[in-house]
Protein backbone atom coordinates (compact mmCIF):
# COMPACT_ATOMS: atom_id res chain seq x y z
CA UNK A 1 0.00 0.00 0.00
CA UNK A 2 1.25 3.60 -0.90
CA UNK A 3 1.59 5.97 1.17
CA UNK A 4 -1.07 8.13 -0.67
CA UNK A 5 -3.23 5.23 0.20
CA UNK A 6 -3.02 4.70 3.45
CA UNK A 7 -3.66 8.41 3.46
CA UNK A 8 -6.95 7.60 1.93
CA UNK A 9 -8.33 5.45 4.40
CA UNK A 10 -6.92 7.57 7.38
CA UNK A 11 -9.07 10.09 6.17
CA UNK A 12 -12.28 8.07 6.39
CA UNK A 13 -13.25 5.67 9.25
CA UNK A 14 -16.43 4.49 7.20
CA UNK A 15 -13.91 3.84 4.08
CA UNK A 16 -11.62 1.99 6.33
CA UNK A 17 -14.19 -0.32 7.63
CA UNK A 18 -15.75 -0.46 4.08
CA UNK A 19 -11.97 -1.74 2.71
CA UNK A 20 -11.68 -4.02 5.44
CA UNK A 21 -15.12 -6.07 4.73
CA UNK A 22 -14.68 -6.18 0.65
CA UNK A 23 -10.84 -7.30 1.38
CA UNK A 24 -12.18 -10.00 3.85
CA UNK A 25 -14.78 -10.97 1.19
CA UNK A 26 -12.49 -10.69 -1.58
CA UNK A 27 -10.26 -13.45 0.32
CA UNK A 28 -12.96 -15.38 0.96
CA UNK A 29 -13.98 -15.11 -3.13
CA UNK A 30 -10.13 -17.06 -3.17
CA UNK A 31 -7.06 -17.06 -5.22
CA UNK A 32 -8.11 -18.54 -8.70
CA UNK A 33 -11.00 -18.38 -10.52
CA UNK A 34 -11.74 -21.96 -10.03
CA UNK A 35 -11.86 -21.03 -5.99
CA UNK A 36 -14.40 -18.25 -6.79
CA UNK A 37 -16.65 -20.75 -8.93
CA UNK A 38 -17.11 -22.57 -6.23
CA UNK A 39 -18.38 -20.30 -4.03
CA UNK A 40 -20.78 -19.11 -6.46
CA UNK A 41 -22.24 -22.45 -6.86
CA UNK A 42 -22.62 -22.77 -3.11
CA UNK A 43 -24.37 -19.46 -3.60
CA UNK A 44 -26.72 -20.91 -6.71
CA UNK A 45 -27.35 -23.97 -3.62
CA UNK A 46 -27.84 -22.27 -1.01
CA UNK A 47 -31.31 -21.49 0.85
CA UNK A 48 -30.67 -17.59 1.34
CA UNK A 49 -33.10 -16.83 3.73
CA UNK A 50 -32.47 -19.63 6.45
CA UNK A 51 -28.53 -18.41 6.59
CA UNK A 52 -27.52 -16.91 9.62
CA UNK A 53 -27.29 -12.78 9.85
CA UNK A 54 -23.93 -12.94 9.69
CA UNK A 55 -23.44 -15.89 6.59
CA UNK A 56 -25.57 -13.56 4.60
CA UNK A 57 -23.45 -10.59 5.70
CA UNK A 58 -20.43 -11.84 4.30
CA UNK A 59 -22.28 -13.38 1.09
CA UNK A 60 -23.45 -9.69 0.29
CA UNK A 61 -20.00 -8.27 0.49
CA UNK A 62 -19.25 -11.33 -1.67
CA UNK A 63 -21.69 -10.46 -3.79
CA UNK A 64 -20.72 -6.51 -4.53
CA UNK A 65 -17.03 -7.46 -4.48
CA UNK A 66 -17.81 -10.13 -7.11
CA UNK A 67 -19.78 -6.85 -9.04
CA UNK A 68 -17.07 -4.83 -8.93
CA UNK A 69 -13.78 -6.70 -9.21
CA UNK A 70 -14.79 -10.29 -10.67
CA UNK A 71 -12.83 -13.09 -10.13
CA UNK A 72 -9.52 -11.44 -10.02
CA UNK A 73 -7.93 -14.27 -7.62
CA UNK A 74 -5.14 -13.21 -5.02
CA UNK A 75 -4.89 -9.45 -6.21
CA UNK A 76 -5.69 -6.92 -2.96
CA UNK A 77 -7.97 -4.66 -3.15
CA UNK A 78 -6.52 -1.30 -3.52
CA UNK A 79 -8.05 1.42 -1.88
CA UNK A 80 -7.94 3.10 -4.56
CA UNK A 81 -10.00 1.33 -6.67
CA UNK A 82 -12.17 1.55 -3.81
CA UNK A 83 -12.56 5.14 -4.20
CA UNK A 84 -13.32 4.30 -7.96
CA UNK A 85 -16.43 2.17 -6.50
CA UNK A 86 -17.37 4.75 -4.28
CA UNK A 87 -17.92 7.48 -6.86
CA UNK A 88 -19.80 5.83 -10.03
CA UNK A 89 -21.08 8.83 -12.23
CA UNK A 90 -24.22 6.97 -12.51
CA UNK A 91 -26.03 6.49 -9.24
CA UNK A 92 -25.45 2.33 -9.69
CA UNK A 93 -26.06 1.55 -5.80
CA UNK A 94 -27.66 -1.04 -4.18
CA UNK A 95 -30.02 -1.27 -1.93
CA UNK A 96 -28.53 -1.75 1.82
CA UNK A 97 -25.99 1.47 2.72
CA UNK A 98 -23.17 -0.45 4.46
CA UNK A 99 -20.74 2.36 5.45
CA UNK A 100 -21.23 6.12 4.66
CA UNK A 101 -22.21 6.41 0.54
CA UNK A 102 -21.07 2.30 0.06
CA UNK A 103 -23.77 -0.20 -0.58
CA UNK A 104 -24.18 -4.23 -0.69
CA UNK A 105 -27.17 -6.16 -2.14
CA UNK A 106 -29.88 -6.67 0.17
CA UNK A 107 -31.86 -10.12 0.27
CA UNK A 108 -34.05 -9.36 -2.28
CA UNK A 109 -31.27 -8.42 -4.88
CA UNK A 110 -29.27 -11.61 -3.51
CA UNK A 111 -32.05 -13.71 -4.93
CA UNK A 112 -32.27 -12.14 -8.04
CA UNK A 113 -28.55 -12.22 -8.48
CA UNK A 114 -29.13 -16.06 -7.48
CA UNK A 115 -31.91 -16.61 -10.20
CA UNK A 116 -29.93 -15.29 -12.86
CA UNK A 117 -27.07 -17.46 -11.75
CA UNK A 118 -29.16 -20.33 -11.35
CA UNK A 119 -30.30 -19.97 -14.78
CA UNK A 120 -27.64 -19.77 -16.44
CA UNK A 121 -25.74 -22.87 -14.44
CA UNK A 122 -28.72 -25.00 -14.54
CA UNK A 123 -29.37 -24.45 -18.27
CA UNK A 124 -25.47 -25.36 -19.29
CA UNK A 125 -25.59 -28.03 -17.49
CA UNK A 126 -28.90 -29.78 -18.28
CA UNK A 127 -28.72 -28.57 -22.35
CA UNK A 128 -25.58 -27.53 -23.06
CA UNK A 129 -25.95 -24.04 -23.98
CA UNK A 130 -27.97 -21.24 -22.25
CA UNK A 131 -28.36 -17.68 -23.57
CA UNK A 132 -28.03 -14.06 -21.42
CA UNK A 133 -29.63 -10.75 -22.36
CA UNK A 134 -27.71 -8.10 -20.85
CA UNK A 135 -28.83 -4.42 -21.07
CA UNK A 136 -25.79 -2.50 -23.31
CA UNK A 137 -22.78 -2.17 -21.18
CA UNK A 138 -21.33 1.77 -20.47
CA UNK A 139 -17.86 1.81 -19.57
CA UNK A 140 -16.10 4.24 -18.18
CA UNK A 141 -12.25 4.85 -19.08
CA UNK A 142 -10.67 6.91 -17.04
CA UNK A 143 -7.05 8.09 -15.63
CA UNK A 144 -5.60 9.88 -13.00
CA UNK A 145 -2.79 11.73 -13.48
CA UNK A 146 -1.75 12.67 -9.78
CA UNK A 147 -1.90 8.78 -9.08
CA UNK A 148 -0.70 7.65 -12.18
CA UNK A 149 -3.34 4.70 -12.55
CA UNK A 150 -5.76 4.26 -15.03
CA UNK A 151 -8.67 2.46 -14.53
CA UNK A 152 -11.40 0.87 -16.67
CA UNK A 153 -15.03 -0.20 -14.73
CA UNK A 154 -18.53 -1.52 -16.06
CA UNK A 155 -20.86 1.53 -15.74
CA UNK A 156 -24.41 0.42 -14.99
CA UNK A 157 -27.87 1.17 -14.60
CA UNK A 158 -27.98 -1.49 -11.73
CA UNK A 159 -25.02 -3.44 -9.99
CA UNK A 160 -26.87 -6.78 -10.80
CA UNK A 161 -25.85 -6.23 -14.73
CA UNK A 162 -21.62 -5.54 -13.33
CA UNK A 163 -22.45 -8.80 -11.32
CA UNK A 164 -23.69 -10.66 -14.56
CA UNK A 165 -21.06 -8.88 -16.73
CA UNK A 166 -18.26 -10.58 -14.26
CA UNK A 167 -20.11 -14.12 -14.19
CA UNK A 168 -20.28 -14.75 -17.58
CA UNK A 169 -16.56 -15.04 -18.97
CA UNK A 170 -16.19 -16.92 -15.30
CA UNK A 171 -18.82 -19.42 -16.49
CA UNK A 172 -17.17 -19.56 -19.81
CA UNK A 173 -14.31 -20.73 -18.36
CA UNK A 174 -14.54 -23.52 -16.45
CA UNK A 175 -17.66 -24.43 -18.76
CA UNK A 176 -17.01 -27.85 -18.92
CA UNK A 177 -16.04 -28.60 -15.44
CA UNK A 178 -19.53 -26.99 -14.22
CA UNK A 179 -21.85 -30.13 -13.22
CA UNK A 180 -24.62 -31.33 -11.07
CA UNK A 181 -23.89 -34.33 -8.84
CA UNK A 182 -25.69 -37.66 -10.31
CA UNK A 183 -26.20 -39.11 -6.94
CA UNK A 184 -30.29 -38.88 -6.50
CA UNK A 185 -30.52 -37.73 -2.74
CA UNK A 186 -27.86 -35.06 -3.83
CA UNK A 187 -28.16 -33.18 -6.95
CA UNK A 188 -25.71 -30.13 -5.74
CA UNK A 189 -24.09 -28.21 -8.44
CA UNK A 190 -20.69 -28.50 -8.66
CA UNK A 191 -16.44 -27.71 -9.76
CA UNK A 192 -15.51 -31.00 -11.24
CA UNK A 193 -11.93 -31.68 -10.55
CA UNK A 194 -11.94 -34.96 -13.89
CA UNK A 195 -13.97 -34.34 -16.49
CA UNK A 196 -15.55 -37.83 -16.23
CA UNK A 197 -16.33 -37.15 -12.54
CA UNK A 198 -20.15 -38.18 -12.09
CA UNK A 199 -20.43 -37.37 -8.22
CA UNK A 200 -19.76 -33.98 -6.71
CA UNK A 201 -18.01 -35.38 -3.54
CA UNK A 202 -15.94 -38.78 -2.04
CA UNK A 203 -18.59 -39.07 0.16
CA UNK A 204 -21.21 -39.45 -2.83
CA UNK A 205 -19.07 -41.38 -4.82
CA UNK A 206 -18.35 -43.76 -1.69
CA UNK A 207 -22.79 -43.90 -1.10
CA UNK A 208 -23.43 -45.06 -4.31
CA UNK A 209 -20.56 -48.22 -4.04
CA UNK A 210 -22.19 -48.99 -0.79
CA UNK A 211 -25.57 -49.05 -2.76
CA UNK A 212 -23.93 -51.08 -5.80
CA UNK A 213 -22.30 -53.24 -3.21
CA UNK A 214 -25.47 -54.11 -1.27
CA UNK A 215 -27.28 -54.27 -4.74
CA UNK A 216 -25.13 -56.97 -5.86
CA UNK A 217 -25.04 -58.93 -2.40
CA UNK A 218 -28.88 -59.11 -2.71
CA UNK A 219 -29.58 -56.71 0.21
CA UNK A 220 -31.79 -53.92 0.40
ZN1 LIG B 1 -23.30 -35.18 -4.25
Amino acid sequence: MTDFEKEILRGSEPLHQFFEELTKAGYRLGRTKADAMKRLLQFCGSDLESLSIGDRNNLYFELAYFSVFGARGSQPVSPFSLLIYGTTRHEARWATKAFGSYTIPNLNEATKLQQDARKIIDELIEEGSTSIRLPALEFELGKDPKRRVGYLRVVHDHPRNAFLYHFIPLVFALATWIKRCKRDGCTRRYLAVRQKQLYCSLRCQSRIATQRYRKKRGHH
